[in-house]
């Protein structure tokens, strides 16, 4: 499975399964790169926040991103995210952009352009894990293997509050967790690319299990898909 020439894993699921962690794992397992497509939507609302433009105002919005000047990597050990050459991944992370994310993802022109961009950078990579929401249902229909990873609202909450507090930006878990479903709500009921798993996904159910056994677990399940696929594992 570590020798192919190509081979590309679509990841999907909502916030706080430890998705991230988990995927630049896999990918480093399997000698593939690794693209975070929240990073993209997330640096492109840090644009429009700089500029000002309002988050109701969608034709703002798509005017603002149009010419994204969006720098990023797609190393699983080493992080690159860049906006117009200045590092922004610590950025990206704060609470402003995360408020305001989901507005900025749910117009139909910046979904069109930063898919594009996935497209483009999967066909470079060729052996690849693509992290997202919409990356089985909507990016790479056609991917190798697609794992929809999910874990129930308090566990995800759990680990990000964890995460919070270890980080130093405090402990609030009743916070986090209205934040975790509201945007499960918001990232679930929009028009576009609404989140939902893809009807050929596995789905794996993080809630009990450890980083470790994910990994396992997500190890196996591609393993599995491809052999469903090709009729033996590559
Ligand atoms: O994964 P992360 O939490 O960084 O994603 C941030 C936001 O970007 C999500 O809440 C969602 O609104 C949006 N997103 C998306 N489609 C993707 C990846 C992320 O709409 N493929």
């Amino acid at each position: 499975m570590t020798g192919d020439a190509t081979l590309v894993v679509a990841m999907d699921g909502p916030s706080g399964t430890g998705k991230s962690s988990v995927s630049r794992r896999l990918a480093a397992r399997l000698g593939a790169r690794y693209l975070d497509t929240g990073a993209m939507y997330r640096v492109a609302t840090l644009r429009v926040l700089r500029a000002g433009v309002e988050l109701t105002d969608a034709a703002a919005i798509a005017e603002t991103v149009a010419a994204l000047p969006l720098s990023i990597g797609t190393d699983p050990s080493h992080e690159v995210i860049e906006l117009d050459g200045e590092d922004v991944s610590g950025e990206i992370r704060g609470d402003a952009v995360t408020k305001a994310v989901s507005a900025v993802s749910a117009v139909a022109q910046v979904r069109e352009q930063l898919v594009d961009l996935q497209r483009e950078i999967t066909a470079m990579a060729g052996r690849i894990v693509v992290e997202g929401r919409d990356i089985g249902t909507v990016v790479l229909t056609g991917a190798d293997a697609k794992i929809y990873l999910t874990a129930s609202a308090e566990a995800r909450a759990q680990r990000r509050n964890d995460q919070n507090i270890r980080e130093g930006r405090g402990d609030d878990y009743a916070a986090v967790l209205a934040d975790v479903q509201r945007r499960d709500t918001l990232d679930s009921t929009r028009t576009v690319s609404p989140l939902r798993p893809a009807a050929d996904a596995v789905l794996v159910d993080t809630s009990d299990l450890t980083m470790a056994q994910t990994i396992e677990e997500l190890y196996r399940v591609v393993a599995q898909q491809l052999s469903a696929t090709t009729g033996g594992p590559r």
